[in-house]
């Protein structure tokens, strides 16, 4: 199964989309995970992209294509998770899905106000640490969302292939009204 999960930041896309991952046995593709590693690690591409990181701005386009395309190349099956988060790199994901012959088959779109997402990114940050949701950089990034990603849900909503989960709830109801839409994904597809 090949699906794309969006919404804001402190919608719960990621620990949504491990459960998914878990469940249907596919991998979990977090493009923000994978560039906080590289920044852990020290590696090149690490060094480049951690002041982008620090200021919540986004990595640039034809960085997050290179290295998507690695990641998806040999999988059948992922749950993408903060990529595309812009006009260009959802260009650059149908070419790429298209030439290999993996079109994605179903699009979350995990639905919080401001005012939810807010709340629990300040809790993360609490109880994680995690720099870049420290408060005036959280503001740059739902910014972001709002400016370059949300435009996104149109282009799937129009392909048919959008479905909008209320990411309000409990995580655990969340899961279920996820898996309830997946199931009929998959029998409408049959
Ligand atoms: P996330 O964990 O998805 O919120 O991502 C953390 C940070 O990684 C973002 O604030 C961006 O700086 C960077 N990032 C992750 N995914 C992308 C992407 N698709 N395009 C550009 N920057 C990204």
């Amino acid at each position: 199964m090949r699906v794309l999960i969006l919404g804001p930041q402190g919608s719960g896309k990621g620990t949504q989309a491990q459960r998914i991952a878990q469940t249907r046995s596919v991998r979990h593709v977090a493009t923000g995970e994978i560039l906080r590693d590289a920044v852990s690690a020290g590696t090149q591409l690490g060094r480049r992209v951690a002041p982008i990181l620090e200021k919540g701005d986004l990595v640039p386009d034809d960085v997050m294509v290179d290295l998507i395309r690695q990641r998806l190349e040999h999988e059948d099956g992922f749950v993408l998770d903060g990529f595309p988060r812009t006009l260009q790199q959802a260009e650059a994901l149908d070419a790429m899905l298209e030439e290999i012959g993996k079109p994605l088959e179903v699009v979350l779109l995990l639905e919080v106000s401001d005012e939810v997402a807010l709340n629990r990114l300040l809790t993360r940050s609490a109880l994680e640490g995690r720099s870049d949701d420290a408060p005036n950089v959280i503001e740059n990034r739902l910014r972001l969302y709002h400016e370059l990603t949300e435009p996104l849900i149109e282009r799937y909503r129009e392909r048919g292939a959008l479905v909008v989960i209320d990411g309000e709830p409990q995580i655990d109801e969340v899961t279920a009204e996820i898996e309830r839409a997946l199931e009929q994904r998959g029998r409408t597809r049959r």
